[in-house]
């Protein structure tokens, strides 16, 4: 049995009329790039996120750029995130020309550890990023009670946390902004790129919203330099229409994580991913951690399984950090979860079948 890694095919066969429909009503509007479609996303994911605004963006690595200028994020800045992340959370840092500080993660969470971001604030530290990754919430209290006893920004990197929820509270209303990515293999996905910011503070959306069009404030009235990062309108109808099924999909994508979870638990060598009793995490990935990683990995590529890691190199280990100078042994356990991690195929569309081939091959490569 092939079983791929995630299957976007599968999903547009489920949604084909939606998105179709959706598409040639941009096309008959010719409403590309801002316009009615973007503005009713926005509303709509507003909704769905539980905050009072949203602005769509080129992508999420704009996002996270947009959220960080619009704050005053710059030169001689220095922000604070993880080392296992992708690395567009940096880079969004780079562009602006402020300095990356990393921080390492808790064990079991794989999200930051507010000890270690405590004790790496500096007088130049100006905004932190948390990651929720794999769609499981950083513990955010504690950091955003650091934050405000330091006047510092928090800019969520939410890129793979659609729908999360921590402490009953939506990821998207912590901190002073969350940044969405709506690339197509994201829990929500659009069919190209596409990205958007989360706030309840209308005037920090308003400048989002000014910075992602060149600055403007009227057709030709520049009140700042800005960017070019708007979101088009084909993608922002593919999202309306995708966005309603969201909640079904996560939880689906529950589900398959906690047959995984009960097929796997208890083998020695493996570790299933923890979820914090008072979160609810949308299972972007679903990773386990294993002692053996690349030949468990072999075996089931072997076997038509596709598997992901996420992410094989941490940033502070990776050339273009280099400048950074920061040894083997900085951050040891995002160091040894980058040798351990693998992902395993989660989507919707995944089928009981098809997990239990997955799960039975992993029992057997582990026991090999
Ligand atoms: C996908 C992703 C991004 C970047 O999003 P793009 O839309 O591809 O620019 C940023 N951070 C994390 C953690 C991601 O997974």
């Amino acid at each position: 049995m092939r079983v791929p890694f995630v299957d976007l095919r599968a999903q547009y066969a489920t949604i084909k009329a939606d998105v179709d429909a959706a598409m040639s009503s941009v096309l008959r509007d010719s409403a590309f790039i801002g316009g009615p479609y973007v503005l009713a996303f926005e509303r709509a994911f507003a909704e769905y996120c539980g905050v009072s605004h949203v602005v769509g963006t080129s992508n999420g690595t704009d996002a996270l750029r947009l959220a960080l200028a619009a704050l005053g994020v710059g030169p001689g800045d220095e922000v604070i995130t993880v080392p296992n992340t992708f690395i567009a959370t940096s880079e969004a840092v780079s562009m602006l020309g402020a300095g990356v500080r990393f921080v390492d993660v808790h064990e079991k969470t794989l999200t930051m550890d507010a000890i270690q971001l405590e004790a790496a604030i500096t007088h130049r530290t100006r905004a932190i990023i948390p990651v929720h990754l794999y769609g499981h919430p950083t513990d955010m209290d504690p950091i955003l009670a650091i934050a405000r006893s330091h006047g510092l920004k928090v800019v969520a990197d939410a890129a793979q946390a659609h729908g999360a929820i921590y402490r009953g509270r939506h990821i998207a209303t912590l901190g002073d902004v969350a940044c969405f990515s709506f690339y197509p293999s994201k829990n929500l996905g659009a069919y190209g790129d596409a990205g958007a910011i989360a706030t309840n503070d209308s005037e920090l959306a308003g400048r989002i919203a000014s910075l992602r069009d060149h600055g403007r404030s009227e057709k030709y009235l520049h009140e700042t330099e800005g960017y070019s990062c708007r979101m088009d309108g084909l993608q922002a109808a593919v999202l309306s229409a995708k966005l309603r099924y969201l909640r079904g999909w996560t939880e689906q994508r529950r589900r398959h994580a906690a047959r995984y979870t009960a097929l796997l638990t208890e083998l020695p060598g493996v570790r299933t991913p923890t979820e914090a009793p008072d979160c609810v995490a949308v299972y972007h990935l679903y990773v386990l951690q294993l002692n053996a990683r690349d030949a468990v990995r072999g075996d089931l590529k072997a076997r038509g399984i596709e598997t992901g890691v996420h992410y094989p190199v941490p940033l502070h280990r990776q050339p273009a950090y280099e400048r950074l100078k920061l040894p083997e042994g900085s951050f040891p356990v995002a160091e040894a979860q980058s040798r351990s991690v693998v992902s395993l195929p989660l989507f919707a569309e995944l089928t009981d079948e098809q997990l239990e081939f997955v799960a039975v091959a992993v029992r057997e490569a582990v026991s090999r």
